[in-house]
């Protein structure tokens, strides 16, 4: 995390304020966030008697690269102000004010927690997010570090009230689970959203633009981590789908266990069909489907019910295949893998990028 340190009558601090002053230069020097405050600031802190030789050691090392650090909140959307002046959080959507004694506790300066719905998902975040980021030049000077923790699927939400209580900082990422672009999104996004909305701690909360991360995971990346035919029949439809102009298919069907018509059909979900009716047609016309289902919505067959393969919208990856991806990932030399991580330039897994870098943004360790 970004943070900013404002320090007004830096004469007048108490012993809890230093405290918190020394945590959070430790938590760079440590390699856990990045605190920052303007030059005189700085300054004036060297000759705090107070501080650790590491504090101080960290405060040194922002002085030599202030010119880089200054320019880190005019990059980031998302900081943290510190301030000696604060009695009271104060928040808007992309800033956050604290007291600086609360800091005076260093449970407040560990590492950033990135929670998901499981540690999958949590892994293939952190993994793609510091390569997809629009911050990969920060990243030169800069690391992430992020600590990862399991949702429990439909326990997410509860999950993130906790860390919020515990007063960790946070980056959640969750499915959306919409059936359709304009779909409503399923109970654990909509629970996570509630739980952000009345969190009185800085916490952030992505939701991907997309079914389920598989849909955002590249189709290369998944043929080259599993040899199942399955999925490589489905890394095949979706490739098709994207080349096709029909990427809000391949973004909001299932891929897990695939698509076939007659699912479709059984959506009550009223934007959800409508959203279908036109995407269908729009499969009719790449010869994918049968004119004549989609016509009455319903299967027009005499021998099956649109389950078969001759009305696939797309095939299934397999419920494994982020668990055999992300054992993968772990395997191999990320040299090999990076070059698979090319995604658009829209894809919803660069804003996931965005968030994840500038919650988890920490120093490089600084050794003693
Ligand atoms: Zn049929
Ligand atoms: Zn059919």
């Amino acid at each position: 995390m970004l943070i900013k340190l404002e320090l007004n009558n830096i004469d007048e601090l108490t012993d809890e304020e230093t405290a918190g002053v020394e945590n959070l230069f430790l938590s760079c020097a440590e390699g856990t966030h990045v605190a920052i405050a303007d030059r005189n600031t700085l300054k004036a802190l060297l000759n705090f008697t107070h501080l650790s030789s590491r504090a101080l050691g960290s405060i040194r090392n922002m002085l030599s690269k202030f010119s880089f650090i200054a320019n880190l909140e005019k990059e980031i959307s998302f900081y943290v102000q510190i301030s000696s002046d604060t009695a009271d959080p104060e928040f808007t959507e992309d800033l956050w004010k604290l007291p600086l004694s609360w800091f005076s506790d260093s449970q407040l300066c560990t590492r950033t927690i990135l929670l998901a719905e499981n540690l999958n998902d949590a892994f293939f975040y952190a993994f793609s997010s510091p390569v997809l980021s629009r911050h990969a030049d920060l990243l030169k000077e800069l690391t992430v570090n992020y600590e990862l923790v399991n949702g429990g699927g439909d326990t997410t939400a509860d999950v993130l009230a906790h860390v919020a209580d515990e007063k960790r900082f946070t980056i959640c990422v969750t499915d959306s689970d919409q059936y359709s672009p304009g779909a409503s999104e399923k109970r654990t996004a909509r629970r996570c959203r509630a739980v952000i909305r009345a969190c009185r701690w800085p916490c952030d909360l992505a939701v991907i633009n997309a079914r389920t991360v598989e849909n955002l995971i590249p189709p290369a990346m998944v043929r080259a981590s599993t040899n199942s035919p399955h999925a490589h029949r489905a890394a095949n439809d979706v490739e098709y789908l994207l080349a096709n102009d029909l990427l809000p298919v391949a973004r909001f069907s299932d891929l897990k266990s695939g698509l076939h018509l007659s699912k479709i059909f059984s959506y009550t979900d009223q934007n959800a069909i409508a959203d279908w009716k036109l995407l269908g047609e729009r499969l009719v016309g790449h010869g994918q489907l049968d004119e004549r289902c989609i016509e009455q919505w319903s299967c027009q067959h005499d021998r099956h019910n649109c389950d078969q393969n001759c009305c696939r919208i797309v095939a299934g990856y397999g419920v494994r295949t982020l668990s055999n991806l992300v054992a993968w990932l772990k395997a191999e030399p990320s040299a090999g893998i990076v070059p698979l991580l090319e995604v658009p330039t829209e894809s919803p897994l660069r804003t996931v990028a965005d968030r994840v870098v500038e919650l988890c943004l920490a120093m490089k360790i600084q050794r003693v």
